[in-house]
């Protein structure tokens, strides 16, 4: 598989977290209550068995532990790395509510797997031939996980992604004080050394092949794409040089280089998690000063608090109820002009001012891709999203969808748990089971 530059931007950035040495796991292993009916397995999306293997480190068998982890996830070594697990797992846990420190279930699941990668530990192989053929439209986590156990079950995969690099936003998207790109390729490789997954990159289904020529090749069909570019702001001005889309800016930080040096004034426009960690990366690519502009109020935004407050130390602030409506300058950015908003956001007439801005990076959100499927009868689309039941299915026989088009934007956790749930209901349907 193709490498990426080592000199890429966000080679500048430290590992927020850190590891764990073998002696602090073990310490921090004896620390659970290995709870029964355990509130942090319920929280996990792909419910892992968080006490057994976390027993299992704390017992020296770091091998078994790791097993476990990847049975449930086989996004595992990166969900160690980039998953919330403030709101999902360590959230739960029960020592919360005696006022003691979580479990660091994150570190613990981090410390086993990458334990398995460093030794080249594989725990699964693929199934007997069935002779069955999937295709996986986008390269993300909800399509390798699918791809991963239709292999186990031995249909044969194909994996097409519109990208020249693989792993979705998991490689181009999460911020790299998380984990950088190179090590969700590292984990791309491990869940494709299962064999018989190929994978054909720069190849945009829908335009060449055709969604006919696809579904024609293949027994099944499992969409991944996720989701599309950023939402544009749609307001005067936009075009001038020094405006992003977010997310096209942070991949190009995390593939090639980005320089913010001279930029004194940086803005990002949003209240999300794709704003809070524009916010931090600008922060730590040295921009002079980052303002994070957003209509609503703290507590109202929809990026965690944790992360907010992270911005905040490093050195981030925030104006809120604030409504960018123009963006001022000649050939380049050199303001954003707001008007002041009150408490149900609307914008109030009379309260215009200009915010200072030689940068701006645009995190409202990215496009839906519900319309590139409706091309497809049977398939519902609904406000841009693929409608799916339980297993995955979507309405059109031998078609299932998961991640990010079908939930319309979660974490990695869930793309990786929805893409594992199609495989099952995949298998049914090819094995000739009912699905339902
Ligand atoms: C900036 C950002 C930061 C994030 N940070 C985190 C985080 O810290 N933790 C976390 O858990 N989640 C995070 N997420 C969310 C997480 O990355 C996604 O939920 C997850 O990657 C979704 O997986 P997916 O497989 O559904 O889609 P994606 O990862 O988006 O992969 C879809 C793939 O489909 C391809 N594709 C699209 N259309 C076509 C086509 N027509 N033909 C072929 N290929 C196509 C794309 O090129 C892409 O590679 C972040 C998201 C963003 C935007
Ligand atoms: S809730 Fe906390 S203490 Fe209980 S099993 Fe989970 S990690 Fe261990």
């Amino acid at each position: 598989m193709a490498r990426i530059d080592e000199s890429r931007s966000e080679c500048v950035f430290d590992d927020f977290k850190g590891p764990l040495t073998a002696e602090q796991a073990v310490i921090e292993a004896n620390r659970c209550l290995y709870c029964h009916g355990a509130p942090c397995v319920t929280a996990c999306p792909t419910a892992i068995d968080i006490p057994e293997f976390i027993r299992k480190i704390s017992t020296g068998n770091v091998k078994g532990s790791a097993k476990t982890i990847l049975e449930a996830n086989i996004h595992g070594m990166s969900c160690a790395r980039v998953c919330p697990v403030e709101v999902l797992c360590v959230g739960a846990c029960v020592h919360n509510l005696q006022g003691v420190p979580p479990i660091q279930i994150g570190k613990l699941q981090r410390y086993a797997t990458d334990v398995a990668y460093a030794n080249g530990w594989r725990f699964f192989e693929a199934g007997a031939p069935t002779g069955k053929h999937v295709a996986l439209v986008g390269a993300g986590p909800a399509s390798l996980a699918c791809a991963h156990e239709l292999r186990r079950f031995g249909h044969a995969c194909t994996i097409y992604d519109k990208r020249p690099v693989v792993g979705g936003l998991n490689t181009t998207g999460v911020a790299p004080y998380k984990m950088r790109a190179d090590r969700s390729l590292d984990e791309v490789e491990w869940i494709l050394g299962i064999g018989g997954i190929e994978v054909r990159t720069g190849v945009d289904v829908g335009t060449q092949p055709t969604w006919a020529e696809l579904e024609a090749g293949h027994d099944a069909v499992f969409l991944g794409f996720g989701l599309g570019v950023d939402t544009p702001m749609g307001i005067v001005g936009e075009e001038l040089a020094g405006i992003w889309g977010a997310v096209e800016f942070i991949e190009r930080m995390k593939l090639g280089k980005v320089s913010v040096s001279a930029v004194r004034n940086a803005v990002v426009v949003g209240g999300g998690n794709t704003a809070l960690d524009a916010t931090r990366e600008l922060v730590g690519l040295g921009a002079r000063t980052v303002t994070l502009l957003y209509r609503g109020t703290e507590a109202t935004m929809s990026g965690y608090a944790h992360e907010w407050q992270a911005g905040r130390v490093d050195g981030a602030r925030a104006l809120w109820q604030a409504q960018p409506v123009q963006f001022v300058g000649g050939d380049r950015v050199e303001a954003v002009r707001c008007l002041r908003v009150d408490d149900e956001k609307r914008p109030v007439p009379g309260t215009e001012f200009d915010v200072d801005a030689d940068l701006v990076l645009v995190a409202i959100g990215q496009a839906k891709l519900g319309a590139l499927v409706q091309a497809l009868p049977g398939l519902a689309v609904e406000r841009g999203r693929i409608v799916v039941d339980g297993n995955g299915a979507c309405g059109r026989p031998k078609f299932f969808a998961g991640g990010d088009c079908a939930n319309g934007g979660k974490e990695v956790v869930n793309a990786s748990a929805e893409g594992r749930r199609a495989a099952i209901a995949i298998h049914q349907m090819l094995s000739g089971a009912d699905h339902g």
